[in-house]
């Protein structure tokens, strides 16, 4: 956490009953954990909702994806894509107002042939 002994690590200001310093650096580290915190509930929603016999994404990938919110909140990455196996992909990226966008894509293939007779 940013306050460590009751010392903010950013302005060094003496923070009392571990409650949280209100200086710049404090609260933008704030908010960034708490987009990370958001956008990691986003994956676990989107990529748990599966249907019995549905594919099951591996945790190396919800890993590498909660990896990626940490990355895209702190302003490293704007976006990041996936494409997971062909017919699962995923993005993540920052909106307009700043918050963590996280999105999952079906991709179907239907094809009907009708023969002529
Ligand atoms: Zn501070």
């Amino acid at each position: 956490m940013s306050v460590k002994d009751g010392v903010c690590e950013f302005c060094g200001q003496v923070v009392l009953d571990g409650k949280a310093c209100s200086c710049y650096e404090a609260t933008k580290e704030r908010k960034i954990k708490d987009k990370i915190i958001e956008a990691n509930n986003s994956v676990d929603e989107l990529f748990r909702a599966c249907e019995p016999g549905e594919y099951e994404i591996p945790i190396q990938i919800i890993d590498l994806l909660k990896k990626a919110n940490e990355l895209v909140a702190n302003e490293l990455i704007k976006s990041i894509k996936l494409n997971i196996n062909g017919l699962l992909s995923t993005s993540i990226a920052t909106d307009t107002k700043g918050a963590i966008k996280v999105n999952r894509k079906k991709v179907y293939s239907d094809t009907i042939q009708v023969d002529e007779r």
